[in-house]
């Protein structure tokens, strides 16, 4: 009984509504999946124990800033702070900390025991995003600090801002924007299907229909309502 309404909690909650802008999180994704979020194309459902995950995350967030805010080496300057207002991306960072000498933008990522403890480097997706938070809060330094959600181990890597790679990125989402509004679905990624991003990727089926190269939106969207009904994805 519990099991069942917990499940349907998460999956009522699951957000699948029509996006209207970026989020810090689109950072160099795939430019057709960002199309079809914002068109609300039909995806396949998370599993709830996979959104139970992300809940779970917040949570480790606040175990992590709970020593943070006690000791005295470290300043949080802020926690959970919002990008500037613009007009093409939203986001909110987990904190900006001093040492008393410098400021940074921390980031804060959990992932399981196998990934982690493979993680040498920061992740490519995780210094995008970082890279857009000190574009945007003008602050040249941030920390990635990584939790296994299994043991609470910790590991931290420093990253110093690159404007061209921020100013990329932004581009980028620009030219996502324009093909949102002009009704044209992107091209698939280079790396596809083999890409971490189409593994887990939940417009894949539809994306596949879609074929390679760029097509307008508006003939696909009717493929894609006639294949909804019958294969209910
Ligand atoms: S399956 Fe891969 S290429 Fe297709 S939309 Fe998803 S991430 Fe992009």
């Amino acid at each position: 009984m519990l099991r069942e309404l917990i499940d349907k909690f998460y999956l009522d909650n699951q957000r699948n509504k029509e996006q209207n802008h970026f989020y810090i999180t689109d950072a160099g994704r795939c430019a057709r999946s960002l199309f079809f979020k914002f068109k609300n194309a039909p995806r396949k459902e998370m599993e709830a124990s996979v959104l139970r995950l992300f809940d779970h995350g917040d949570h480790i967030h606040q175990l992590i800033m709970k020593p943070l805010l006690s000791i005295r080496d470290i300043h949080v300057v802020a926690s959970e702070v919002n990008i500037p207002p613009q007009e093409i991306i939203s986001g909110r960072s987990d904190a900006i900390v001093s040492d008393g000498k410098n400021l940074y933008v921390l980031d804060i990522k959990s992932m399981n025991s196998m990934i982690f403890d493979k993680l040498i480097e920061p992740k490519e997706e995780n210094i995008d995003q970082l890279q857009l938070y000190l574009h945007y809060f003008k602050i040249p330094k941030g920390i990635l600090l990584y939790v296994n959600k299994n043991t609470l181990g910790l590991k931290e890597f420093f990253v110093d801002y690159s404007q061209e790679r921020a100013l990329s990125l932004i581009a980028s989402l620009q030219e996502t924007k324009k093909k949102i509004d002009a009704g044209l679905v992107p091209d698939r990624i280079q790396g596809y299907p083999a890409d971490w991003q189409c593994r887990y990727c939940q417009f894949r089926e539809i994306c596949g229909m879609a074929g390679a190269g760029e097509i307008k939106w508006d003939s696909f969207k009717d493929r894609i309502e006639g294949f909804t009904k019958s294969a209910q994805i």
